[in-house]
């Protein structure tokens, strides 16, 4: 596959674009594969593209039922940090930031990761307690992030209305080598690179059944027929209950809607990234202009992938005391996905009851910044059995009371 660069394009230029490749082949699937991984959002790619590169297994099927990236991953507010309260959270997540960082070398496509900075505000002295923990921990894990003070928040933030009544910014805990990227780039690049690698990404191929010989798995059915593996990754986020009812076991998983909207274009308003957990609201400036705004998941389980408007109304009425511009702004888009929410707030990445089949899931709200970690931790796992990045987020911790609790970190923070 020819290399993306300057050069590239400056040359494409002069002949009307006619020489540039498809970025992935469209393939049909084969008889058999080492390894298929059901879900073509990042956490699936990145863990394809990460058994190739980092372990040379290349015989790989990523099976997707709809188009790539068209789950979560292409549907989320893009916010990157890696400031978890507990150590295992901290680990992977900040492996997933530091790969962010090279991300767009490595994949030779820009994923236009910009580290702009995160606050999440602190604005009821609960959060303010929790955040200061939160730092200190932070420092002992080698994360670097501050608390500061509100002035410093007003500085970083002018937009901001820090006086409350209701809500006054009582400091927040920054991130500066916290962001965003673009969601769609990240699905295209590792799909490119896989592709590159000879593995198939297969579009329009839903799983229907999973096939077992002697409790381990042998094969997979599918809308394009049963394809045959002796490994199989279930990476399909809000569908994991669905496909793991399919292998014959329960994972403790509810699948909700979390809804975000964007507002007309406007000029460069902020160049950070805020987060308001009390308020269940957060908010960054996209490159377009537009003001991108998540709101908080919905109160019962359900698998609709489409926003609503009383989230739209909550969101908006929450965040337009501390952000008062947002009030003059015209609301353009809203949407939905399905988020897959576990007990702790923590994710699944773990060995299942069936030999052979390894489970990614649970990343809930917040999955999007810990595809390349999750992605460089599951192919560890698939391959060698063990990774010390997965270590703790075994699915058979919630049998043993092993918590990972980041309720505060991740409840409905992105
Ligand atoms: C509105 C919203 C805002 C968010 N904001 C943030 C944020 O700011 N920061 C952050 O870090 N995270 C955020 N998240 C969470 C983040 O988007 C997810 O955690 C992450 O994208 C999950 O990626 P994934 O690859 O596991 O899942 P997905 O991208 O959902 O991919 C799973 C894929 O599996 C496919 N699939 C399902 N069933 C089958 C089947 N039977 N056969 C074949 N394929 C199947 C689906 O079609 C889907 O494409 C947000 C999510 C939403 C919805």
């Amino acid at each position: 596959m020819k290399r993306y660069s300057a050069f590239a394009i400056a040359r494409e230029a002069m002949r009307n674009h006619t020489g540039w490749d498809r970025a992935w082949a469209k393939r049909e699937p084969k008889k058999k594969y080492d390894v298929i991984i059901v879900g073509a959002g990042g956490h699936g790619l990145a863990t394809a593209h990460y058994l190739g590169k980092n372990f040379g297994i290349t015989n790989v099927a990523i099976l997707e039922k709809g188009w790539l990236g068209g789950g979560n991953t292409g549907r989320n507010t893009t916010i990157i940090r890696s400031n978890y309260l507990q150590d295992p959270s901290a680990a992977i997540y900040e492996k997933s930031r530091s790969l962010y960082e090279t991300m767009s070398q490595d994949l030779n496509y820009n994923v236009m990761f910009s580290p702009r900075g995160v606050i999440m505000l602190a604005q009821t002295q609960h959060e303010v307690r929790g955040y200061k923990r939160t730092a200190h921990a932070n420092a002992l894990q080698g994360v670097t992030t501050e608390w500061i003070e509100p002035a410093r928040v007003k500085e970083l933030c002018p937009i901001m209305n820090i006086d409350g009544p209701r809500y006054p910014v009582l400091g927040g805990l920054w991130q500066a080598r916290g962001g965003t990227a673009r969601h769609d780039a990240v699905a295209w690049g590792y799909a490119r690179a896989c592709s590159d690698m000879g593995m198939d990404v297969i579009q329009q191929c839903e799983v229907k059944g999973i096939r077992q010989m002697n409790g381990k798995v042998v094969g997979v059915d599918t809308t394009k027929g049963a394809i045959d593996c002796d490994k199989l990754g279930m990476v399909v986020a809000g569908h994991s209950g669905v496909l793991s009812q399919m292998a014959g076991f329960r994972l403790p998983i509810e699948s909700v809607a979390l809804q975000a909207l964007v507002s007309e274009p406007i000029k460069p308003a902020m160049d950070i990234v805020v987060m308001a957990n009390t308020v269940h609201g957060y908010l960054s400036q996209s490159d377009k202009g537009e003001m991108v705004i998540g709101g908080g998941t919905d109160v019962y389980n359900n698998y609709t992938q489409r926003g609503s408007f009383h989230h739209v109304e909550e969101t908006v009425r929450a965040l337009v005391e501390t952000f008062p511009m947002l009030a003059r702004l015209k609301m353009l888009r809203q949407w939905g996905g399905i988020v897959d929410v576990t007990g702790d707030r923590s994710p699944i990445l773990s060995k299942t009851p069936v030999e052979g089949i390894f489970v990614n899931c649970g990343w809930g709200t917040g999955g999007f910044k810990a595809i390349p970690g999750s992605g460089w931790a599951m192919a560890e796992l698939i391959t060698k059995g063990q990774s010390p990045l997965t270590d703790e987020f075994s699915m058979f911790r919630f049998r043993e009371g092993k918590f990972i609790d980041e309720s505060v970190a991740a409840g409905v923070a992105h």
